[in-house]
This record gives structure tokens, C-alpha cells and sequence, in this order.
């Protein structure tokens, strides 16, 4: 079979690729191992597709922590506001929640999914499912096929939107690395990132706090006695260590930390909003002297931590504020502001969210995510080493890059 481009994965990516191509007047086909399309983007948001994020670019680069500055010429070509353009052209409905994430207003990721899908078709692109890439065909430094478990295709371009290693139930399973390998690119290690973190403080073995959620926290990832990075937003322990949203943006500062070290201190603030000079002012008010103290914590944390807290400062549940010594007063006031902890591993990638690493972007162009080392060869999503933070800013790198390789890939055309 002949076409002008291949693209290598029906995900978020690849379904963006196809459509960008097909829409310049390529012949496309999109070779798929799975029996259908975007089986990680139906995962996206809690089932609902967090489509991208409305805030400005210099935000989305900044949130897209793993090389998004990369991504600057892509964005200048296709960004957040064009893909909202492009859903609203579909007539997908999308409206915008807390910390500017985007969603389909049917909370369904379906609706996204079967808008890209549709589209596709419309413009004659051809699925192949259950085709599993095996060779990328090239002839001097340019490519000219692509090879499947079934046949193999003539092309005068490829993209390939194999996503990164991690979930690998969702068909993002690394395949697509080994491909890329044998044409003499480099893989940049790949990681665990949005992750949830391993402990084995005493608090967590023992199972004290498991389950228990702390909203709205500030955590910080600790060098020494300098934050590496702070994340103010919720906060879970679990029966292996901790978890929720603040964790997972931490989450890749600590597995990188952890390449080089056994531990990395968490530094959690669970009332970013109250100074020490507030807290310390509001525990010698003349009114709560005769509060239990257990009373007073109740105020500002839930009554599990407010418990815990009390045991680690070893106070009384019973006691009241006014016997309690200066030292554990103090004490309290650091658990409640500077409460630190170690972790010690991670998840493993297929536990993650997001793989850190991939294809070196060194060997990429910038402007058309064409490889330097094979013409016709393109790159687009999670393959390559970009990574974001969980929020719709994964999915709009690969929106972003489908849209931009599909673009300079049809151009390519023979
Ligand atoms: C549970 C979960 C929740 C997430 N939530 C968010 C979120 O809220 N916000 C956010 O920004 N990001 C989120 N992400 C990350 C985001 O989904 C991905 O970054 C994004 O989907 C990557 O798109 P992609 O096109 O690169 O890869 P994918 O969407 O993974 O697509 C890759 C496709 O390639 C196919 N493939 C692979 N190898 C081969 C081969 N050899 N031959 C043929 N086909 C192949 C796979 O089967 C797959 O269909 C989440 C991820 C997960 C797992």
C-alpha cells in the first residue's frame, strides 16, 4: 500500500497528526496495535479528558517542566487557543474549571475521542488497529516506508506517536523507542513522572494516616534546608507513602533527586495561608487558654492529624493550652508549618502518569519535530523528552506537536 504519511499510534498525538496532514491534502494511514484509538486519553481527567489548560503560553511552557521550552515554536504554530478553536469547529463543548483546566462539557472523554476519530474519517484518513509497527524503511537518511506485523506501507513520511512507557495497558508500551534506536537516536533515560512517592517513615509503615487527605498544602521538595520547588494544592497519605495532586507535581524533582541519592526530605506547610507570627499570636490569645489543645488544632487540621500531631509533640490529648511547655509549643507550630519526611522511591513508569524522558530533542527540529538524522521521520507527544505536569498540559504538548508534524509531514509529499 502506498500513502504520503504514516503515523505510528492512534493516541492523543497521532489522532491530532492525521487530522493536520489529511487537512493539507495527504494521503494518510495510521497504523495502530490496538483495537482502537486513544485508550490513554480516555484515562485523561478522571474519565473526563482534561483537553488542555486556558492559561497564557508563558504559563503552559512553565507547567510543562521536562524541556517545555522547546515547545515555544511548536506553540507559536498551534497552542491552547487553537485547540479550543478546533473543538468548538467540531461543535464539542468545553468549558473551563479550577486552575484552568479544560473539559468537555459532557465530562465524557468519549465526546473528544469520537470528534477526533469522526474528523479523521471524514478526511479520508485510513485506521489500521491491531497493526503493530516493527520497522521504520529508510533509504539514504530518508524514509520511504514503514514496516508492520502485517505489511509493509510506502511513504514519503512518517510520524511517530508511540507515547511514552508508562500504563502500558493503554498499547503506550515503549515499542516505539527500539524503532527510533536502530536509526541511530538517542533515548534520554526513561522515568517515572506525576508519580505517586514511597516512604518508610514509622507514620507510614504503621499505617496512622493512611487515607487521610489534607486540602490545599503547601509541599516542598527539600535540598538541604532550600525548596527545590513548592506545590500549593492537596495532599494524600497512603498505606505505601504519599500521593495527590501536590505530590505528583513534586514528583519528578524527587525521582530525579533520587537517581543520586537513598532519600529525599518532603517539607509540607498545612497552613500556607497563616503565618508563624499569626499562629504563635493566635495560641497565646487570652480567650483559648483553657482550650484542650486537641480543641484548638481542630480549628486547622482534620482531627486524625490533630491527633497525630499531638503524639509526635508528645502532648496530651487532654491538655490545655495554657500547661503546655514553650519547647512543645514551638514543636507544634514547626509540625504544623514545616512538618518534614523522607521518601525514598517511587512508583514504578508503569504506575505513572507521564514518562520522563525520550527521544533526545537534540536530534529534532524545533519548528517541524522532523528528525535531523532522517528526513521524513517526525516526532510528536509523550516519545519525546518533554514532560508536564498532570492539568491538560501533556495533552496539549501532544495536540500541539500532532498538529505541527502532521503539518510539515504532508508537506513532504512526493
Ligand atoms: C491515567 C492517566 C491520566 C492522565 N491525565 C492527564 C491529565 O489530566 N492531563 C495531562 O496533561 N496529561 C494526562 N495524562 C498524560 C497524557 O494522557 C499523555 O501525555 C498523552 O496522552 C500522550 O499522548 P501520545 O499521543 O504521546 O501517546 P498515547 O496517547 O499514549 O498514544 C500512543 C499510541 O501509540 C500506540 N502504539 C505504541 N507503540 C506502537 C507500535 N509499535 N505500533 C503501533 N501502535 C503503537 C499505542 O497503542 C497508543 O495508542 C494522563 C495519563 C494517564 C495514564
Amino acid at each position: 500500500m502506498k500513502c504520503d504519511v504514516v503515523v505510528v499510534g492512534a493516541g492523543t498525538s497521532g489522532l491530532m497528526a492525521a487530522i493536520s496532514a489529511a487537512s493539507c491534502g495527504a494521503k494518510v494511514v495510521v497504523v495502530e496495535q490496538n483495537q482502537t484509538a486513544g485508550k490513554k486519553l480516555l484515562l485523561t481527567g478522571n474519565g473526563r479528558c482534561n483537553v488542555t489548560n486556558v492559561c497564557s503560553m508563558q504559563e503552559i511552557i512553565k507547567h510543562i517542566v521536562g524541556n517545555g521550552k522547546f515547545l515555544y515554536s511548536v506553540f507559536q504554530q498551534f497552542n491552547n487557543q487553537d485547540i479550543i478553536a478546533f473543538f468548538k469547529e467540531l461543535h464539542v463543548d468545553l468549558k473551563v474549571e479550577d486552575h484552568g483546566r479544560v473539559f468537555p462539557v459532557s465530562n465524557k472523554s468519549k465526546t473528544i475521542l469520537e470528534a477526533l476519530v469522526n474528523k479523521a474519517q471524514s478526511l479520508g484518513v485510513v485506521f489500521q488497529y491491531q497493526r503493530v509497527a516493527k520497522a521504520i524503511v529508510v533509504k539514504n537518511q530518508q524514509v520511504v516506508g514503514l514496516s508492520t506485523n502485517q505489511e509493509v506501507l510506502s511513504c514519503d513520511s512518517v510520524i511517530m506517536a508511540t507515547g511514552g512507557a508508562s500504563f502500558p495497558q493503554t498499547g503506550s508500551n515503549g515499542s516505539g523507542y527500539g524503532l527510533i534506536r536502530r536509526l541511530g537516536h538517542h533515548i534520554t533515560p526513561l522515568l517515572p513522572s506525576e508519580v505517586a512517592l514511597v516512604s518508610k517513615e514509622s507514620f507510614i509503615l504503621d499505617k496512622t494516616l493512611m487515607g487521610l487527605s489534607l486540602k490545599d498544602v503547601c509541599l516542598s521538595v527539600m535540598d538541604q534546608h532550600k525548596k527545590v520547588v513548592s506545590h500549593r494544592l492537596d495532599f494524600l497519605f497512603t498505606h505505601f507513602g504519599v500521593s495527590g495532586p501536590s505530590v505528583l507535581r513534586c514528583s519528578s524533582f524527587v525521582v530525579k533527586a533520587l537517581q543520586h541519592q537513598t532519600t529525599v526530605t518532603l517539607q509540607l506547610d498545612v497552613l500556607p495561608d497563616v503565618s508563624y507570627e499569626t499562629l504563635k499570636d493566635f495560641w497565646y490569645q487570652k480567650e483559648v487558654q483553657t482550650m484542650m489543645v486537641k480543641q484548638w488544632l481542630k480549628e486547622y487540621v482534620p482531627s486524625r492529624f490533630a491527633a497525630f500531631l499531638l503524639h509526635q509533640v508528645s502532648i496530651s490529648e487532654q491538655q490545655q493550652i495554657a500547661n503546655v511547655s514553650k519547647k512543645q509549643s514551638q514543636q507544634l507550630f514547626s509540625m504544623l508549618k514545616e512538618f518534614r519526611f523522607e521518601v525514598c522511591d517511587s512508583l514504578p513508569l508503569q504506575q505513572a502518569f507521564v514518562t520522563m524522558g525520550g527521544v533526545s530533542l537534540k536530534e529534532i527540529h524545533a519548528k517541524t519535530l522532523e528528525s535531523k538524522l532522517v528526513k521524513g521521520l517526525y516526532f510528536a507527544g509523550e516519545i519525546m523528552d518533554i514532560h508536564g505536569y498532570t492539568g491538560g498540559y501533556n495533552i496539549t504538548a501532544a495536540f500541539a506537536g500532532g498538529y505541527v508534524a502532521g503539518y510539515w509531514a504532508s508537506q513532504k509529499k512526493s
